[in-house]
């Protein structure tokens, strides 16, 4: 019996005292409830194109459904031959120097790759340079793994480039690597190569790792194209890191992969941590690795959603213009990607705290945004719009904003 003794409580493990994650947190809990008890929420809050009418190419379906069958059972821990010959293929188009087939990892989606390199890579203390704003999971990857996810700036003056001052001031005898995110979530930058030459040079000069996130490399607008910086940097080892969550439309399938390159002479003990911690998840998701090669090889209808008259264009046109009219807010133009990150006249709205901003605005108007803390940014006047939906849906929020900033004052 129990009686007389008291009920044993089970907490959750220290490890995640630091770790945030916030583009599912307390605000979007909220919103869950809200929406459990009958409302209505206007969502710009998740990078996941499928519900906003966007869909894989019917091949991608197809090719799945044929094989399907034949993916009964486990696949190479890294994944299979076909999906990485044709992720091999695909680095060589992107001028990736020294990929070889067994440095090819696919992943329940890029998520479980981050998790793990991290994981493969860490001691208590180990220092990563990460962007802030970062998308989150790469804060929280680095604190899980009990290292420390130092911040450099990313510059809205400049584009939001990387502030490469910045990036020199904080590395210090602890720095193992860099973390870049580009094409950019949150902000939509994408880096030139004069921007990437520059991370190189450093990350050359004080002998760092480079891990480049890159899902979104196909989506880039204005003719402008996506150079990989991995391709810059020969001598260095490096990670890149790509899926087909948001070029294919299929973030639910879960299909990333991550791509060694460089000097792996310098990693040879890391790239066997990787291996191991790689061997004991199995594999990853083996008929969602069976449609890469199709994916890749075949029609990439995402090319049209990304020029003009196309709906990513389109829209990003749209909540471009909106967001910038609205008095006390104003926003960088993003080339890549679907999100834009505003900035607000915290003065002029009295805000100190943006999640509690994001949870008035939730309140009050039923629009689900992401506060800018929810991506590592220091000061309470960012936040996050996910441009997915519609246009005549982003008119209603940019509306529903604008009502609600006329009179908000924190
Ligand atoms: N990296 C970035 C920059 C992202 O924005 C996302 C998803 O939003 C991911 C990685 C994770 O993507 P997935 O796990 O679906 O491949």
């Amino acid at each position: 019996s129990t009686k007389g003794t008291t009920m044993r409580h089970f907490g959750k493990s220290s490890k995640l005292d630091n770790v945030l994650y916030d583009v599912r947190g307390p605000v979007v809990d909220e919103a869950a409830r809200m929406e459990a008890s009958g409302t209505h929420v206007l969502k710009l809050n998740i990078g996941n194109p499928a519900p906003f009418g966007f869909r894989t190419p019917d091949e991608v379906v197809y090719d799945m459904a044929q094989q399907l069958t034949d993916c009964e059972g486990y696949s190479d821990s890294k994944g299979l031959f076909s999906a990485r010959k044709a992720i091999m293929q695909y680095a060589q188009i992107k001028n990736i120097p020294n990929v070889t087939i067994d440095g090819i990892y696919t992943g329940n989606g890029v998520s479980e790759l981050i998790n793990l390199s991290m994981s493969a890579l860490l001691d208590n203390g180990d220092e990563v340079l990460v962007p802030s704003p970062d998308y989150p999971l790469w804060t929280a990857c680095v604190t899980l793994a009990g290292g420390t996810a130092v911040h450099y700036i990313c510059d809205e003056q400049s584009e939001w480039y990387p502030d490469i001052e910045d990036m020199r001031k904080k590395i210090t005898d602890r720095t193992k690597a860099i973390v870049i995110i580009n094409p950019n979530n949150p902000t939509g930058a994408l880096y030139p190569p004069e921007v990437l030459q520059q991370i190189v040079d450093l990350a050359r000069e004080h002998q760092l790792m480079i891990f480049s996130d890159e899902i979104y490399d196909r989506l880039v607008m204005d003719g402008l194209k996506h150079v990989s910086i991995a391709s810059m940097a020969p001598d260095l080892f490096c990670v890149t890191f790509s899926g087909l969550s948001k070029s294919h439309m299929i973030a639910g399938y879960r299909v990333g992969w991550m791509v060694l390159s460089g000097n792996k002479e310098i990693a040879k003990d890391y790239i066997e941590g990787l291996n191991m911690l790689t061997n004991m998840r199995i594999c990853s998701n083996v008929p969602a690795q069976s449609i890469i090669q199709t994916a890749l090889g075949g029609h990439q209808s995402v090319n049209d959603y990304i020029v003009p008259g196309g709906r990513i264009y389109e829209q990003r046109e749209y909540i471009y213009e909106a967001l910038n009219s609205i008095p006390g807010v104003s926003a960088v133009k993003p080339k890549a990607a679907f999100y834009i990150f505003p900035k607000l006249d915290v003065k002029r709205f009295g805000i100190k705290d943006d999640e509690k901003f994001a949870l008035d605005l939730l309140r009050e108007q039923k629009l689900l945004i992401v506060q800018g803390s929810g991506f590592n940014w220091h000061q309470p006047d960012h936040f996050r719009v996910v441009y997915l939906p519609r246009i005549e849906v982003l008119k209603d929020a940019s509306t529903k904003l604008r009502d609600f900033l006329s009179t908000y004052y924190q």
